[in-house]
């Protein structure tokens, strides 16, 4: 064996001490396996030569062969350059660099044949490189042979001599120094089996590929080993933790689920509702510890099926919890749930942060005596102090505002393990979910209840003011209610405040008429409350705010959304927002204002959300245009997801088939104990040793 994840990347020959350190600290980079695996980003075709003649302005790139006749220094200050001027027999052209010179002015001598390769500019009536990249022909085999690989590389690696041509020759010197076959880190049969290219030639054409279609090759099967450890690895931990931990079984469906279901339900279910509701208590009743993604729209009413699970929690003698990532949220819920289960004796508590001590300490016992049946509240539930007496069912509400140390700690409560759902109106699209959330079951409810007008969607330039105004004075004094939100962006909190409160000056200057409310994040628990409740009961008719009210918020009778600044918003965010609209019978609206200097991806941003009223459709348009790094919820979701080739964006058929042949595999191997799935263990143990056990508290 090889070994190469032990060998350490400070001994490879033109590393040393310092390099490996900053290697280590900006890419992760440590051992010879982390740099082979440390792919390029693109690569260039160096195979062919052009002649100075020959140059046009629109090449992207040109590479010639020649000598440098002359330098020169001219202009002053910050235009200061070095120019060299390098002829190769057909013509003239200008090396050009403004920083850098006596590194080059050292290593650069004239008369010496070059190769150089750059991008040509016209400058006047001559054609110049900047920053070209020069190499004496003497290292032509490996600069300038096909396709050459260009590196990510970060500010502090440049200014240690880490640009992309050093880890070129560091890569070039590792493959070099292998002794023999790199070691395949597949089972032999899967390589043959799915016809993919051996590891050890696809680490070395990824690098420096022969040819385009063997570079495309070495992508697939490296992409796939890639998406198949991860997929192995999860489905793995996630098989372990079901024959460790058993669920609490909810063998019965009794008197609370259907009394509820027959004498309050105050709607038909929609199908979705009714398929959604029926998978969970299929789960819940199979002795396994349900874990599940309830994944639904905005408005598709998943509140009310978080509530006929927990009933179902009732009538199998546990309790029931339902966490929710803000107070006005929390508030809702329970105004909500204790509404609908009323008259059927139930008891239904809430707490949260700003619960007084005197409430909290009625509460907590009754709680722990097992009196009280449903808690719902904010993060104050899994305070230490909170002891439940048997609980069966934990719900978590809009899932991308918690991390998992957040969701495993609900885990703990009480001495079984209850079962854990968790809701988000974010649909998440499926390849991430996959990756992410691998070991949850997925449900979805993809159907709005009926009667609903789909939601009008415009961006409006912020010179429209006017034309808004008068829009809204119409709406109202039909009835209607508006909400106005402005971005709250951390690191421009200042701004963002007095944004809101000087609009909120000027929506009362131009609406005397009206009741115009006020919410935001640095207001008292019981003022927002209160600025809420006007709201809600209908007293005030727009209400203003920061995106505390993103999640879960509900007034029917606002049919009006408008988002000041909304290029400040991602996607997802801006769909959320829109959610808030729509939930009555009236034709909902929603404006999206904005300067009018947008970048192109914002523009699509702003077209995206026009003409299309679907979160998943939102979902992957915002993972295409942002990629996966910056969805929401990623970063906070716990799970590291640095994929160094795979792109969840476009990979999704290749992450399916990682999927099945992982869950295939331990289908048959479960403890991948025999003799050619021995290597699937030891790369597991390498791959995710060193890292957390994600199984274990996801
Ligand atoms: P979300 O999925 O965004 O949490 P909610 O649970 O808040 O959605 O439901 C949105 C609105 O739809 C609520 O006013 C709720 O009462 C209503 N609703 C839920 N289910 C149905 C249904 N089957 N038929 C009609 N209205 C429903
Ligand atoms: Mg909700």
């Amino acid at each position: 064996m090889l070994d190469l994840d032990k060998r350490n990347i400070t001994y490879l020959p033109g590393v040393g001490p310092k390099k490996a350190e900053v290697l280590r600290k900006e890419m992760e980079i440590v051992s010879y396996e982390d740099l082979l695996y440390y792919f390029p980003y693109k690569h260039l075709d160096r195979s062919r030569y052009y002649s100075i003649r020959e140059i046009r302005e629109e090449m992207p790139y040109i590479q010639l062969k020649g000598r440098i006749v002359s330098f020169d220094y001219l202009g002053e200050g910050h235009t200061r350059r070095l120019v060299a001027v390098f002829s190769d027999g057909t013509g003239t052209i200008d090396l050009v660099w403004f920083r850098g010179h006596k590194y080059i002015t050292d290593k650069l001598k004239t008369d010496t044949e070059y190769i150089v390769f750059g991008k040509p500019t016209l400058f006047g009536s001559r054609y110049n490189l900047t920053h070209p990249d020069v190499d004496p022909v003497s290292q032509a085999q490996q600069v300038a042979a096909g396709l050459v690989p260009y590196y990510n590389t970060t500010e502090k690696m440049k200014s240690s001599f880490l640009n992309s041509r050093a880890i070129q020759n560091l890569i070039y010197t590792l493959l070099e120094s292998v002794q023999g076959q790199l070691p395949e880190t597949l089972p032999d049969y899967l390589v043959s089996r799915m016809g993919l290219m051996p590891a050890n030639e696809a680490l070395r054409q990824i690098h420096f590929p022969q040819s385009p279609e063997k570079l495309q090759r070495a992508r697939t099967r490296l992409k796939f080993e890639e998406l198949f450890y991860i997929q192995l690895n999860m489905l793995r931990t996630s098989r372990m933790r079901q024959q460790k931990f058993k669920g609490i079984p909810f063998e019965r469906v009794g008197k609370y689920f259907n009394t509820f279901y027959k004498e309050h339900l105050p709607f038909e279910l929609t199908n979705a509702q009714k398929r959604v509701v029926k998978e969970m208590r299929a789960d819940m009743g199979s002795g396994r510890q349900m874990n599940r993604l309830l994944q639904g729209d905005v408005g598709s009413g998943k509140t009310l099926v978080a509530l006929l699970t927990m009933l179902l929690a009732l009538d199998n003698n546990c309790q029931a919890c339902l966490m929710a990532p803000t107070e006005i949220l929390a508030t809702q819920h329970y105004a909500t749930i204790s509404e609908l289960l009323s008259g059927l004796g139930i008891r239904v508590s809430l707490l949260t942060g700003s619960t007084r001590k005197r409430e909290r300490n009625k509460i907590l016992p009754a709680l722990e005596n097992g009196e009280t049946q449903i808690l719902i509240g904010t993060h104050a539930l899994i305070e230490d102090k909170v002891h439940f007496n048997r609980l069966g069912l934990a719900i978590i509400d809009e899932q991308h505002r918690f991390g998992v140390a957040q969701r495993s700690r609900l885990w703990t409560k009480g001495d079984n393990l209850p079962h854990v759902l968790v809701m988000t109106a974010t649909p998440i699209p499926r390849t991430l979910a996959m990756t992410l959330y691998g070991d949850l079951d997925v449900s979805v409810i993809d159907e709005l209840p009926p009667g609903r007008k789909p939601i009008l969607t415009m961006h409006r330039y912020d010179n429209k003011k006017a034309q808004l105004f008068e829009f809204l004075r119409k709406e109202i004094n039909r009835g209607r209610q508006a909400y106005v939100v402005y971005p709250l962006i951390e690191g421009s909190e200042k701004t963002d405040y007095k944004n809101l409160e000087e609009g909120f000056e000027l929506f009362k200057e131009v609406f005397p008429e009206f009741t115009v409310c006020m919410v935001h994040g640095r207001m008292k628990a019981a003022d927002k409350d209160r600025e809420m409740q006007r709201f809600a009961s209908g007293e005030a008719q727009i209400l203003m705010a920061t995106t505390v009210i993103e999640v879960g918020v509900n007034v029917p009778n606002a049919s009006v959304m408008v988002i000041e600044s909304a290029e400040r918003f991602g996607l997802s965010q801006l769909h959320q927002l829109r959610g808030r609209v729509g939930r009555g019978a009236e034709q909902s609206y929603c404006i999206l204002t904005s300067g009018y200097k947008l970048s192109s991806e914002t523009r699509k941003r702003m077209e995206i959300m026009v003409s299309s009223n679907n979160g998943f459709e939102i979902a992957e348009a915002d993972l295409r245009l942002r990629g996966h790094g910056d969805i929401e919820g990623t970063q906070q979701s716990g799970q590291p997801i640095n994929l160094r080739i795979a792109n969840l964006a476009t990979d999704g058929q290749l992450l399916q088939l990682a999927h099945d042949t992982a869950s295939g595999i331990l289908e048959a191997d479960p403890e991948l104990a025999s003799e050619p799935n021995r290597r699937l263990r030891v790369r597991l143990q390498q791959l995710f040793a060193r890292k957390i056990n994600w199984g274990m508290i996801s």
